[in-house]
């Protein structure tokens, strides 16, 4: 913790002494995310795939419906990306669609799935390839029997299923509220060892509230995010590090020009480990005076987390634009990407 802390409050300085500067980048920042594309030869998937992955992952040909190994597969577990291991969906998103192919109604966060319009063979369609190694997977419509109205339909070649029982002893869940999410979640996209991040609420006195009830700040909840994470890359410490890095934890129920209880500093513990994680690197915090002012952040049990409306899901990658994303947003991550350059998603 002591060695942490040395490195931290160095970097914390340089921080803070950028902090104000928020607001103010009104230019285009490239985000690099094409850093963590994976380029290959020809020759080079050739040697990774089988024929058959190959002729689908990369000439985009469809494998015959009802063939798939993965067509009927009800375990819990993770789908990812045959040809790089990019995380693309859960067992939870998985649907019967009676058409031949595995189908979903979902995509994890973090925009893993590139849409392309597709007019092939007279149709107007919109195909689905890997974000991180341009494979193919299959094709998206919007005639999905649940609440998402989606449904992705992906060729068995194209994933590799991850059974949940080979990576639960891996995984951790842990729920942060540092203002408003669309910021916290698009920093998170980008840590490896982040599974998938979801913005919504905690804290609160009533179930299911809306994005609308919360802002009146009569039901007492927070914006968090839920990030769910593989202890084997990544863990609590660095998470939290990430965490007192992109917010300011010294303002009370405000960051920035957000003001309010909704927009308060808090780490929702689920064991007493977590707890103690969090506390101690609070307390560190306060006693090296890593801030001007007290850390305010507080630490609570963590009771319920309610996902926010789907348009608050991965806002920033999908509203880059915007002048809010532009000037609060896009300034957080330019900083998370300077100071934790090593540690962005990559696949090699
Ligand atoms: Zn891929």
């Amino acid at each position: 913790m002591r060695k942490f802390l040395n490195i931290h409050t160095i970097i914390l300085a340089l921080l803070l002494m950028s902090i104000s500067s928020c607001g103010q980048h009104n230019q285009e920042i490239d985000i690099k995310h094409n850093d963590s594309m994976v380029y290959k030869s020809n020759d080079d998937w050739h040697k990774i795939l089988t024929k058959e992955q190959y002729k689908v992952l990369r000439e985009k040909e469809t494998e015959s419906p009802f063939t798939g190994k993965l067509l009927h597969n009800k375990e819990a577990g993770i789908y990812a990306c045959a040809a790089c291991g990019n995380e693309l969906f859960t067992d939870k998103m998985k649907f019967d669609a009676h058409c031949g192919w595995p189908s979903f109604d979902n995509e994890l966060s973090g925009g893993k799935i590139k849409k392309i319009e597709d007019n092939s063979y007279g149709m107007h369609r919109t195909e689905i390839v890997c974000a991180k190694c341009g494979g193919h997977l299959g094709h998206l419509f919007n005639d999905g029997p649940t609440s998402t109205g989606m449904r992705y339909c992906v060729n068995s070649l194209s994933l590799n299923f991850l059974p949940a029982a080979q990576t639960k002893n891996s995984i951790d869940t842990i729920t942060l509220g540092g203002g408003c999410f669309w910021c916290v979640e698009a920093v998170y996209e980008m840590l490896d060892g982040v599974i998938e991040v979801s913005s919504g609420f905690s804290g609160g006195n009533i179930s299911n509230p809306t994005y609308e009830q919360v802002c009146t700040e009569k039901t007492g909840h927070a914006e968090v995010v839920q990030i769910i994470y593989d202890t084997k890359k990544t863990n609590l410490t660095e998470i939290l590090k990430v965490f007192f890095t992109v917010h300011d934890p010294t303002t009370l129920n405000r960051q920035g020009a957000d003001e309010g209880e909704q927009y308060r500093s808090v780490i929702f513990f689920r064991n007493s480990t977590q707890q103690k994680v969090a506390q101690d690197i609070i307390d560190d915090l306060n006693k090296e005076k890593v801030y001007p002012q007290k850390v305010v952040t507080k630490v609570e049990p963590f009771t319920k987390f309610y996902a926010a409306e789907s348009y608050h899901q991965n806002y920033y990658n999908l509203n880059k634009t915007k002048p809010y994303c532009k000037m609060v947003i896009q300034p957080k991550l330019e900083k998370f990407e300077k100071l934790f350059k090593n540690r962005l998603k990559k696949v090699d």
